[in-house]
């Protein structure tokens, strides 16, 4: 006898069932094409192809989950569960359909015991256990990051546990009305069937196999067209947002065309592009983001998942051609201000945590700044200390208002060439100081490290004195892309008629901008951060550092800008020494998952206003290492640790080194 199954055994008026399919599919359409228009409202963008590199990527990490299990991983391994589970039954029921509707007949022998029948019955197991890990995750540990809880999460829950449950117990009741031969196959239906056998008549169980049967299908088809009318519409939306991922250079803003914009900036929903309302309907409110915020968990009024979500409400509160007709109005701003508060944009240091921990790549910073944008370039609406900063850049071309320290006075005693007093100096790298290197006096110690390593090490480089701007790092991070873009040029313009090939950046920020965002504007170079440069030379031979003991026991501060702008995560570690060759000690979220020292996007030239300050909640993080020495490789960082740290620890406040005037000690011979 060949192993198979009836399929619809006991089930008569086979037809209703299509009847609500057909009417499921019908309103789940209806939705999809609700939110199809809404999408369609935003502006053009390229993020469809190439179309083997998308699908080889997302399908690589949809089916992995690897996003997911990165992080929390109890909670990745109960998503992995029943995403899996889940995977499995929609493939079993694909086969049932070609082989009872298609008359495609696969549905037997080994493939039936061993897929359809054992396969999908550990699978299905599988789910539920994923589904009540989820409900003890939420309702027993009630886990923070997954607050608000909303009568949609529990519901979701329930039902997807009503379609498992209820699935094992038509299987079970089958096996035991057909004596079922292959019974074995089926450990947790058989199982289920055993234990509901025990005080019926086969009558009854014929009886509430049936009732079981159509309460499933009921439930399963209401469940497929409420899909796009809850949070479950996630379930397509994001494998979609993950396909559609930024496959461009990491964490580059893109730039406006300043010429031909007919508007700068974002102040209305559909002046966002439709990738960033398909982001909008793809979030699983999974909270991950929010619980990484250096500003939400400070205090500030910013969470990058309610931001997300205030959106998505405000988008699928819009009757379409009504709002469109609105916009068409003069409303100047209905959504930044009204729905999108200015403090909130203000709060966001754009350290890209959100963005690195969200499992469905939604992209929260390129949208913080283009409502940034519309404020300072359309509205000239920002914070008095960033108008400070602005007007410093555009009459000094440094963000210091007030500094009276020139460009230059960090190499008195130092004999080096300085390309604005001596142009045809030969060099091979260019040192790239930043404002911060040359005009910070704590900074001024780090760069005169870096120039004495790279002496020691026999580099031949050059710096550009008075003839070095700023990047526009803090320009463009505000959200004014024209003082941006002017700098950037001025500087292409230096740089280009030095010859400059290869540029060692001083500075996180600039080595950014410099590597990554230059290039949009014709700025083409070799750019290297100084910790990966000394490294580099240490890896050569050409630097040789002893074991470090002046030391101590070490640890390291994460650049937002340097590792999860850039991936640069080992070459700083790799100059820190404690003296007995133990690498540094990790401090609490660290590397890619690294907590914002809350100097970036404007920040180091603002007062935080609210809440607690974010460079103590990280200085606390290093603190607890018992670290005597704190290695950081940004002078934005410096600042705010020196600051944090005296301000927890006082007096007994380790040292805050960066990594080049460590190896500066360690090569002192
Ligand atoms: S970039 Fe950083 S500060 Fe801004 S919303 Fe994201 S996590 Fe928060
Ligand atoms: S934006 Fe991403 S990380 Fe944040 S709640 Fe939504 S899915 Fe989760």
């Amino acid at each position: 006898m060949t192993p198979t199954r009836e399929v619809y055994f006991n089930i008569k008026h086979i037809w209703v069932m299509y009847v609500l399919f057909a009417a499921s599919l019908a309103i789940f359409a209806r939705g999809w094409y609700g939110h199809w228009r809404r999408w369609r409202m935003g502006q053009p963008t390229e993020r469809t192809g190439p179309l083997g590199a998308r699908l080889g990527r997302a399908l690589r990490q949809v089916f992995s989950q690897q996003t997911l299990l990165k992080r929390y991983r109890a909670a990745g391994i109960f998503h992995a569960l029943f995403f899996w589970g889940f995977v499995v039954l929609f493939l079993a029921t694909t086969v049932v359909f070609l082989h009872e509707d298609l008359g495609i007949h696969i549905m037997q022998g080994w493939f039936y015991l061993v897929f359809q029948s054992l396969v999908v019955d550990l699978f299905g197991a599988f789910a539920i256990l994923g589904i009540v890990m989820a409900f003890g995750h939420r309702y027993l540990f009630k886990a923070k990051r997954l607050k608000p809880d909303t009568r949609d999460d529990a519901t979701i829950l329930a039902v997807i546990l009503a379609i498992l449950a209820t699935g094992f117990v038509i299987e079970g009741l089958r096996i035991e009305l057909t004596h079922d031969a292959w019974a074995a196959w089926s450990p947790v239906g058989r199982a289920v069937g055993a234990a509901l056998a025990g005080g019926l008549s086969m009558e009854a169980m014929r009886g509430l196999h049936r009732a079981v049967w159509w309460f499933h299908a009921v439930v399963v088809f209401g469940f497929i067209a409420w899909m796009p009318y809850s949070k479950l519409r996630h379930l397509m939306t994001s494998p979609a947002n993950i396909y559609l991922q930024n496959l461009g250079t990491r964490g580059a803003l893109q730039p406006l065309d300043l010429e031909k914009a007919e508007r700068l900036g974002v102040s209305r929903l559909e002046q966002f592009t439709w990738k960033d309302l398909f982001d909008l309907d793809s979030c699983t409110e999974c909270g991950r983001c929010e619980v990484n915020c250096p500003a939400h968990l400070s205090g500030k009024p910013l969470s990058p998942k309610a931001l997300i979500l205030d959106l998505q409400k405000y988008m699928h509160g819009m009757s379409i051609d009504a709002d469109r007709a609105a916009v068409d109005a003069d409303s100047p701003s209905p959504m930044v201000g009204p729905i999108i508060h200015e403090e909130t944009l203000w709060s966001c240091t754009t350290c890209r945590a959100c963005m690195e921990q969200c499992p469905v790549m939604i992209e929260q910073v390129p949208k913080i700044v283009d409502m940034r944008r519309h404020l300072v370039m359309e509205r000239a609406e920002f914070p008095d200390d960033l108008q400070a900063m602005v007007r410093s850049l555009e009459a000094r071309a440094h963000p210091y208002p007030g500094a009276q320290a020139s460009r230059t006075d960090w190499m008195a005693g130092l004999k080096l060439a300085d390309l604005a007093a001596t142009p045809d100096a030969e060099f091979e790298v260019l040192l790239w100081v930043g404002c911060a290197g040359a005009l910070n006096k704590r900074n001024q110690d780090v760069t005169r490290a870096i120039a004495q390593v790279l002496t020691r090490a026999g580099v031949k480089f050059a710096v550009l004195g008075r003839e070095e701007k700023c990047t526009g790092d803090p320009a463009r991070r505000i959200g004014y892309e024209f003082l941006f873009q002017q700098l950037a040029q001025q500087n292409i313009q230096t740089l280009d008629r030095f010859k400059v090939k290869t540029v060692v950046a001083a500075c996180p920020h600039c080595f950014h901008c410099l590597k990554n965002e230059y290039p949009q504007l014709g700025g083409n170079y070799t750019v290297l951060h100084h910790s990966e440069f000394l490294a580099k030379l240490v890896a050569e031979g050409r630097l040789k550092p002893d074991g470090g003991a002046q030391q101590g026991p070490v640890t390291y501060h994460d650049p937002c800008y340097l590792g999860r702008y850039n991936g640069v995560y080992d070459a700083p570690r790799n100059l820190l020494g404690d003296g007995q060759g133990a690498p540094p000690a990790e401090a609490e979220m660290s590397r890619a998952n690294a907590l914002c020292c809350g100097g970036g996007g404007g920040f180091s030239f603002m007062e935080e206003k609210s809440g607690t300050r974010m460079n103590q909640n990280r200085a606390k993080q290093l603190l607890a290492t018992g670290a005597e020495t704190i290695g950081v490789a940004c002078p934005f960082c410096m600042v705010m640790l020196e600051d944090g740290v005296k301000s927890v620890a006082g007096e007994k406040a380790p040292r805050v080194l960066d990594v080049a005037e460590v190896l500066e000690q360690r090569t002192r011979g």
